[in-house]
């Protein structure tokens, strides 16, 4: 395991509404954008890459594995927001008792 950090893409930054921190935007293969935390992270399940001064990429997937012409692997930003998981109430799990 390497702990090497890849840099930062040179894309511009956005502020996430909810929470504030900088996100920078995927342009998914799908049409959708997707919001993504800045800095790679190699178990993110978005793969990307380069395209002008923005990102291009794909959720990865059993059937889309990333690497090849999508080297960056991002998380989306939804999953580390903490706005976000404030606002997601935690549900019981099926072994919390009801009374
Ligand atoms: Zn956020």
């Amino acid at each position: 395991m390497t702990t090497t950090r890849a840099p930062r893409p040179p894309v511009p930054l956005a502020d996430c509404r909810q929470c504030g921190e900088p996100i920078v935007f995927v342009k998914l293969d799908t049409g959708a954008t997707m919001p993504v935390n800045p800095v790679p992270n190699p178990d993110g399940n978005v793969a990307a890459r380069l395209q002008g001064r923005g990102l291009v990429g794909f959720v990865v997937s059993r059937d889309r594995l990333p690497g090849g012409f999508y080297p960056i692997r991002m998380t989306p930003h939804f999953a580390t927001c903490e706005a976000l998981r404030a606002e997601r109430k935690p549900r019981g799990t099926p072994d919390t008792p009801l009374f």
